[in-house]
């Protein structure tokens, strides 16, 4: 019997095949066109970095009363990068319709620097799910993109399945900021076998009335989440 060929190395071929592709179509600044990289040193400078906001205690925004609705659930803190403001809004766009890894593994260098010892140290990182629908049109979940990124960066496990959305929420456009939140704290399940007793870095690419990752963030504790520490990569609102 002939012996098989020795498979060659998927990565490499995969490198060799972007460098090629990048010299022909040079990547294109994800925040203003420049062809050159995906993120450019202008934009970079041009980042309103989101600073600590919301909630003294955890960050979450003050949206909805008076008390946290973030800190009754547990140990929770929620972090922002930038500002969801150009150049970062046309990167999260970007993303949002480009499978952009190389974007997306800038995002979640950007994301690790937000990470200081006074989070708990995470075991896993659970991307906020989008629905079925939703994956289906669009082939692709961007925010599994950056997970699998920070994943990688700060070698801890990322598992997509341990939070899913059990129904479609129906659309948030002209609800008040308290109907938002009660039409989405119920949408998502998170398995106890993956996040019981677990610190749970949870992952979005964007932070407005905060109603999703307080929807996911309930599902977490609901299973049994020791702590969640929140990170998104633009923040609307303080
Ligand atoms: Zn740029
Ligand atoms: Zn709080």
């Amino acid at each position: 019997m002939r012996r098989s060929i020795t498979r060659p190395d998927m990565r490499l071929i995969k490198s060799a095949l972007q460098a090629g592709l990048d010299f022909i179509f040079p990547p294109r600044c994800a925040g203003c066109g420049q062809p050159g990289a995906v993120w450019c040193s202008d934009c970079d400078r041009r980042l309103v970095r989101a600073g600590v906001a919301g909630c003294v205690r955890c960050g979450f925004p003050r949206v909805v009363s008076w008390r946290c609705l973030a800190c009754e659930l547990g140990r929770i803190r929620v972090r922002s990068f930038a500002r969801y403001q150009p150049p970062l809004k046309q990167a999260i766009l970007r993303l949002k319709y480009h499978p952009d890894q190389a974007l997306a593994d800038r995002m979640a260098a950007w994301l690790s620097t937000l990470i200081d010892s006074q989070s708990d140290p995470a075991d896993l990182i659970v991307p906020v799910p989008l629905g079925d629908v939703r994956r289906k049109e669009r082939g692709y979940n961007q925010v599994e993109l950056i997970a699998s990124a920070l994943a990688r960066d700060l070698n801890i496990p990322v598992e997509a399945q341990s939070l899913a959305r059990v129904r479609e929420t129906r659309s948030q456009v002209g609800l008040d900021p308290e109907e938002r939140f009660g039409n989405i704290q119920q949408a998502f399940r998170a398995d106890t076998r993956f996040v019981e007793n677990r610190n749970i870095l949870l992952l979005d690419d964007l932070l407005t009335s905060g109603a999703t990752l307080l929807g996911c963030a309930r599902a977490l504790f609901n299973a049994g989440a020791s702590s969640v520490l929140c990170l998104t990569v633009g923040r609307t609102i303080g």
